[in-house]
């Protein structure tokens, strides 16, 4: 699951789709394939389950955000967007199925509803799951490359320690909503022409809590919740590459008590090295040699991550050869396997000479069956002269 999806594709709405448009692109999906509608359709169940996924997503402006800008496996290995969340909780199926299959005639009120037609409009909510946070780390070539554990600062809502997250001064608690008598919900009964048709929306008082705080707590003033700056361990996975994102489940900011904390996301930036670059898994090096040791072949010791490795350069190799260190490169994500190392060869070619140097080279192409007038001037200064003149 999961693989670069296309959630505004699944939901057939455009990238510049506003949540109005999503939410309705949705309804209308969810309404077609709904397994109650579809009892033993496995391709039905499956579409059902890639709506509800696009839609957890396109949904939430937090994981839109990250969708848009890493896709739909941005969070690579460390859970995804799909998760544990699914139906419940913040967002998609109990809203809009509220409607329909919620518990309209069932609940506090007992039978008195029982007989009405109609559907009503339930926005019932109950206790809010957390925010997400999104943070971004800077982490060094090689951590990248290896996996490191690191300690992050993060600044976020922690429970009130002083009543416990629950709003209220220590000793009292708290009471049944004035509103709606507890039950979290105002009803209201229509008469239609088409009979009497029951609604009900979340109670304003509360919100939807069916309580409220006769005194609230000195130190978060009700909230339940407090600032705080936590330290927070962060498993960066070998082989993670700039750019990624890493989340990790409840350890963004403080719900209300009883739901859930929201997920900490987290970009990791990758500084560049000086000695390697690197490709998906794969690394890069450039690797100077003299031109003797192109010509006669030598045991060079070549740079990798995992130290100097020692290679044999064939003689007369050429400037600009390739060569591959099979297995050096990066540890693959979710894999036991590794990238390769590719070697760039660079003939240098020597700009200082001793005499004896150039009297050697001399005797070389005299040896070679060469004549060679020799230039006092490098190209550099031959450059030089000719915009001078
Ligand atoms: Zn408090
Ligand atoms: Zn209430």
């Amino acid at each position: 699951m999961g693989a670069n999806k296309d959630y505004y594709d699944i939901l057939g709405v455009s990238k510049t789709a506003d949540d109005r448009e999503i939410k309705k692109a949705y309804r209308k999906l969810a309404m077609k394939y709904h397994p109650d509608k579809n009892p033993d359709d496995k391709e039905a169940e499956e579409k059902f389950k890639e709506i509800n996924e696009a839609y957890e997503v396109l949904s939430d402006e937090e994981k839109r955000n990250i969708y848009d800008q890493y896709g739909a496996d941005a969070v690579n290995g460390q859970g995804g967007f799909g998760g544990a969340g699914g139906f419940g909780g913040a967002g998609g199926f109990e809203d809009i199925f509220g409607d329909i299959f919620g518990d309209i005639f069932g609940g506090g009120g007992g039978s008195g509803f029982g007989g009405f037609g109609g559907f009503g409009s339930s926005t019932r909510r109950g206790p809010r799951p957390g925010a997400d946070i999104k943070q971004s780390v800077t982490i060094d070539f090689k951590d990248a490359a290896f996996g490191k554990k690191i300690d992050i600062k993060v600044n976020r809502s922690e429970e009130c320690e002083n009543c416990h997250g629950t709003g209220c001064k220590p000793g009292t608690s708290k009471k049944t909503c004035s509103q709606c008598g507890g039950s979290g919900v105002i009803r209201e009964v229509k008469q239609t022409p088409f009979g009497n048709m029951a609604s009900q929306r979340s109670c304003p008082n509360c919100n939807g809590t069916g309580e409220e705080i006769e005194s609230p707590c000195g130190k978060c003033g009700g909230s339940g919740s407090v600032r705080k700056t936590k330290t927070v361990e962060v498993d960066i996975p070998a082989g993670i590459d700039d750019g990624q994102v890493i989340r990790l489940s409840g350890q963004g900011e403080f719900g209300d008590p009883g739901a859930p904390r929201g997920d900490l996301y987290i970009v990791v930036n990758v500084k560049p090295d000086k000695i390697f670059q690197r490709d998906g898994y794969d690394v890069y090096v450039d690797m100077p040699i003299t031109f003797v040791q192109a010509a006669l072949g030598d045991d060079i010791q070549v740079p990798t991550i995992d130290g100097d490795v020692k290679y044999s350069i064939p003689a007369g190799t050429q400037t600009g050869t390739v060569f591959r260190l099979r297995g050096k490169g990066v540890q693959r994500m979710n894999s036991s396997s590794r990238g390769d190392q590719y070697v760039k060869v660079n003939v240098e070619v020597p700009k200082k000479l001793s005499e004896k140097q150039k009297e050697l080279l001399r005797e070389f192409a005299g040896e070679s069956g060469q004549k060679v007038k020799e230039n006092k001037k490098s190209f550099g200064q031959k450059v030089e002269d000719f915009f001078n003149k």
